[in-house]
Parts: C-alpha cells; structure tokens; sequence
C-alpha cells in the first residue's frame, strides 16, 4: 500500500515474465501499437501523440520539460510539495527563466494566482503537479488548463501519482502534455516514462530555435518510432523496454475493462473510506481539506505522543508495507499510504487494522 510500485496484476505479471522477443517482432510491434492507441483513451485526449519510452517519470519529465523549452523562456511551475520542486530544478539545467509559486504544505496555490501570474508576465510553459505524492495534494487541473488556453501558455500535468486512478480529461480540460510512469496507477513495474502530448505542445516543439538539449529526450528521435508502431510497422531509436510494453497492453486493456468512470470512482470512493476511517481513529491529513486530497494516495500526520519510527517499525512487522514521510521539513511527522491500481475494499480494510494495531503498540488510542 505505497505509493508505487503498487501490487500488480497476476495477468500483467505473466505478460511482462514472458520470453523477451525482438522489438521488431510483430506480435510486440503489435502490443505497442495497441498501448499507443489505448494511451488516448486512458488519458481521454483523442487528438494527443501519445509517448512510451523506457525510463521513470523523472524521465517524462525531463522529456516534456527539455522538449518544449529553450534557453531565456519564461516558465512558471506551481508546487504542491517534493515532486513540483524538482520540476523548478529540472527545467533551470535547460536554461529556462523558472518562476516557483509555492503552496503551503497541505494547500494548493489558488486559481486566481496563477491568473495574476500569468497576467503579470509573459510565460512559455507552465507545470504543475496533479497529485504531489510527498503531501498527497491534489490539484484541479481543469482550471489551469482554461488559463493555459486563456493565456496562450503551454501546460505540462505531472500525473505520476494521477493518471489512470484520478479523473483526467486531458483534450477537453486543455493540458498540453499529462505525463506518468508504469508502477502507479497505470500498474505496471516501474521503467516505463509515458505522455500524450497535444497538438498544440508538438507545433510549439516544431517551431524551436534551437535543437532540444537533450539528445535521449528529443521528439525528433521518438516522434517517427511512435508513428511507425502505431502503423504497425517496426522502427527504433533505442531499444524498447519489450516486457514492459508487453505488459502495458495488458493493464492498459484492464482499465479500459473497467472503465475510466468506474475506475475514477472507485478510487475516490475507497480513498474517501480511507480518510474517514483515519479521522475515527483521530489522525490528520496533510491535505487542508477533503477536495484538496487525492484519490490515490493520503498522507496522514502521526498523532501527538507517536513516533515515526516506532510505528513504522511497528507497520514492518504487519501484514501491509507503508511509505514514511518525504517531504524533507515534515518527513519524521507524518507516513503515505497509497491506494491505487487495483486496490480493493479489503485492502482498506486490512491496512486500516494494520494501522490501528501499529498505534496501539506505540501506546496510543487506548479505546481504539
Ligand atoms: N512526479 C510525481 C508526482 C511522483 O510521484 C514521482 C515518483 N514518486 C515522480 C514524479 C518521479 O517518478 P520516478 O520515481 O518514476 O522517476
């Protein structure tokens, strides 16, 4: 129950266990045609280029932030916690210009400044986190992509601890580039950096000075790979990750079987029974308030008289393995637990046992 790698299917684990063919083979040209394609749908942006490359999320990153920026831009990145941070850092190495609008820890940064922001200064590119997996704060991506519209400003959606478990429309709510990693809510092991960028992000990309500063991370490499397995044709720049794409094909089919409505409430709904079984058993969340907390993911404080390191020593020894803290001011006060992918009820209900048994042996809640 962390917040990634999260526990994966049975049927992903067999696809990705499979004897590694070519990635010209063309049952893998196949399954990578068929991720691509189903990309649009999980991430509900029909019109968007989709990306699967090999690499984390900090790679999708660093491919979305090196792509569409060039030296002296002006960019603004709205953080949420650790994740928004190191998207100020990335972005600087491509000598952008980074304005950092910072949230108090557990808030988000509101609406309207971001709009005085934006009207105060002309901006190429904007970031911001969906879910910031250090605070488990969600932000609204709805209205940041209006004002990316509004503003003619590029939005890139950091949705490494969102897509695929928190409600994204990214071609109706126009974000120009959501972007994840395989081990969270998408539930595949970790290496695989995904995106779909829109068509707006891609002529923006086209109409660069300069080459991308990045010779790995440039769409000029990727962007004919992409379009040639999409046709089912073999193509490459650098060798694909072939189990994990294998099994891509397999979870992203899981989701689209379930169905992005219902997966979207069934996330919010055991992530709200989470929540409201921590408030009975007295502990806080980092998040300010019930809409500013993620569907995948909660952070809860530790209560008064409990140490951090004895619950957790204390939560090794249950049946349930849960994340400590990672913001570095706050990381001894508080613990994540994730709740994404294919989690169920049950898994709530063990872990919230787990977590009520850990208190008691570190002397709090006698009633408990
Ligand atoms: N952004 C967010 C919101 C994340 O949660 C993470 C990983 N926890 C990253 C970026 C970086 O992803 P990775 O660890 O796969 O590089």
């Amino acid at each position: 129950m962390i917040p990634g790698p999260v526990e994966f299917e049975p049927a992903v684990m067999r696809a990705v266990g499979m004897a590694t063919t070519s990635h010209v083979a063309p049952a893998f040209i196949e399954a990578f045609g068929h991720s691509l394609e189903m990309m649009r749908e999980v991430w509900m942006s029909p019109s968007g280029q989709p990306f699967i490359i090999a690499g984390t999320g900090s790679l999708a990153m660093d491919m979305a932030g090196s792509n569409l920026t060039e030296a002296g831009d002006n960019v603004l990145v709205i953080s949420t916690g650790y994740f928004g941070d190191r998207y100020a850092e990335l972005l600087k190495r491509y000598g952008a210009d980074v304005t950092l609008l910072k949230a108090a820890t557990g808030d988000a940064v509101p609406v309207s400044e971001i709009e005085n922001e934006l009207r105060r200064k002309r901006y190429k590119l904007l970031t911001f986190t969906h879910v910031d997996t250090s605070t488990a704060v969600r932000v609204e991506p709805e209205p940041i992509g209006k004002l990316g519209e509004k503003y003619g400003v590029l939005t890139i959606l950091d949705g490494v601890c969102s897509v695929a478990g928190e409600e994204i429309r990214q071609d109706d709510w126009k974000i120009d580039v959501a972007l994840t990693a395989s081990q969270k809510a998408v539930g595949v092991p970790p290496g695989l950096a995904l995106m779909v960028v829109s068509g707006r992000a891609m002529e923006a990309w086209r109409n660069r000075k300069t080459p991308v500063g990045n010779y790995y991370c440039d769409w000029s490499n990727w962007l004919p790979v992409m379009r040639a397995y999409e046709e089912r044709r073999a193509a490459y720049f650098g060798t694909p990750a072939v189990n994990l794409v294998a099994g891509l094909e397999v979870s992203l089919g899981v989701i689209l079987s379930e169905g992005m409505e219902t997966r979207f409430a069934r996330h919010r709904k055991l992530a709200i029974e989470f929540r409201a079984a921590m408030k009975n058993l007295g502990l806080k969340m980092i998040p300010l308030s019930e809409e500013l907390s993620a569907a995948t993911l909660s952070a809860p404080w530790y209560p008064e008289g409990v140490e951090g390191s004895a619950f957790m020593k204390a939560i090794s020894e249950s049946d349930v393995i849960l994340a400590g803290g990672l913001l570095p001011e706050i990381r001894d006060k508080y613990f994540r637990v994730g709740h994404m992918g294919s989690v169920t009820g049950g898994d709530i209900l063990t872990t919230v046992a787990s977590i009520a048994n850990a208190l008691k042996s570190c002397g709090y809640g006698s009633g408990i």
